[in-house]
This record gives C-alpha cells, sequence and structure tokens, in this order.
C-alpha cells in the first residue's frame, strides 16, 4: 500500500530541498497542514512518547548540560521522566532527544526481569549482562577494545524495524550521575552496544546510519497478520 499523505510529505521535503531559497519548509508544512486539517507536533517536550526517525530533533547535536543545572528541582524531574518513558516503552536505553530534549543525557537499564525470556544460550553468545538503572549527563566515550561483533538491532525511534550493525566489543564512558558527581563506567558486548546507541543519538545519528541496508527488515508481521486475519473474519 502506498499512502498518499506521506507522499505529500516527502514531496514537501524534496521541494524545500530543491528551491530552498523561495520558497520555506515552514510554508510548505503549513500548506501540508492545512490541507490535511492536522496539526503535525501539537505536544511540547518532554514529550510521554518517543519521537520517531523523521523528527528534526533526532538529527540534532546534543547540547552540554551546565552542571549548575543538575542539581534543580526541574531537571531531576526531566531525569525521572526519561526514565519513565523507558520503563513504558519497554526498552532498554533511551537517550533525551528521543523525548524531544536534544541534551546529552541518557539512562540504561537492564534488569534480570527484562532478561528472564533470553536463553541463556543467546544470553552467553550476545554477552548480555543486566545492568542497574544508571543516568549518564554529558558522557565521553572510548573505544577500549574496536574488535566489532555484528548483532541485530531495533530502536524505539524507529518502530517495529530491525536490522544488523557492527558495534565495537568494548568501551568505556566518563560521566556525571544524577547527582552531578563524575564517574567512569566501562562495559563490554551488549551493554557496549546500547551505550554506543545510546551515544549515537546524542551526536544525531541512528543505527540506519550504521546497518547492513539489507539486513533492515520490518518486524511485526505477527501482529500485522493478526490483524488482517481478524479483518478477514469480519468481513
Ligand atoms: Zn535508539
Amino acid at each position: 500500500m502506498f499512502k498518499y499523505s506521506n507522499l505529500f510529505g516527502g514531496c514537501a521535503k524534496i521541494i524545500q530541498k530543491s528551491n530552498a531559497r523561495f520558497i520555506s519548509f515552514r510554508s510548505i508544512k503549513k500548506l501540508y497542514s492545512m490541507y490535511f486539517n492536522k496539526t503535525i507536533e501539537t505536544a511540547k517536550p518532554p514529550y510521554d512518547f518517543i519521537c520517531q526517525v523523521g523528527n528534526p530533533i533526532l538529527r540534532q547535536k546534543a547540547s552540554l548540560i551546565d552542571i549548575k543545572e543538575i542539581q534543580t528541582v526541574e531537571f531531576q524531574k526531566t531525569l525521572d521522566h526519561l526514565y519513565k518513558v523507558l520503563r513504558e516503552s519497554d526498552t532498554v536505553g533511551l537517550a533525551a532527544p528521543q523525548i524531544g530534549l536534544a541534551w546529552q543525557v541518557f539512562v540504561i537499564e537492564l534488569t534480570e526481569e527484562t532478561l528472564k525470556d533470553v536463553h541463556p544460550t543467546i544470553r552467553l553468545h550476545c554477552q548480555i549482562e543486566p545492568q542497574p538503572l544508571t543516568y549518564f549527563i554529558n558522557p565521553e566515550m572510548e573505544v577500549t577494545n574496536s574488535e566489532e561483533l555484528i548483532f541485530h538491532e531495533t530502536c524505539g525511534s524507529i518502530e517495529y524495524f530491525h536490522a544488523e550493525v557492527a558495534r565495537p566489543k568494548e568501551i568505556q564512558i566518563k560521566a556525571l550521575d544524577r547527582f552531578g558527581k563524575s564517574f567512569c563506567w566501562k562495559a563490554e558486548g551488549w551493554l557496549a552496544r546500547i551505550a554506543h546507541h545510546e551515544m549515537d543519538h546524542l551526536k544525531g545519528l541512528l543505527y540506519t546510519d550504521r546497518m547492513f541496508p539489507l539486513t533492515f527488515e520490518y518486524n511485526n508481521w505477527d501482529k500485522k497478520n493478526n490483524i488482517d486475519e481478524e479483518k478477514n473474519i469480519i468481513k
């Protein structure tokens, strides 16, 4: 199926690229919204949802956090909110740009509960280890073992797809915790992959920029087939 409403959105972007001097993207976007009588985005960040690919915030370079800001009630509330969205979206890592904030902040949590359904062989093969809730503010990453591991990867900002991505085997991150205290964190295997992925979000990169293109696949066929089956039964 070819969604014509998406076609207009895509055309608007192409026109903006080729006639940037004559027509602004804002005016095309407004025209598009008027035509389809809907607002593209009405909520204000931090969002309760995860921004999807195409949202410009995901392509911005995130800004450093002023250390004086970290102790403020507002900032602490925002950290809690980031974690809340992570829990609700059933994901293990989330970066601030994904909830609409171009800040150098991300959070990781990988509990035993999350891992209970992962087969021990896969867990061993992918080097998957649990990680308690950890906030990374103004993180600086160093690759400590550049040997690359290739595994399937997903992202909350590219729902229902996955692809194979190569990531370094071991990394080290120096960052501030949620109280503004500096710490050094080392990770290997799956945790290194998650952190490398979140660091990419702070640079405006997505896994699709690193993936092996031919491995990019839709992964929601079971749900889609069930819906289609239900439609057929109703007919
Ligand atoms: Zn992601």
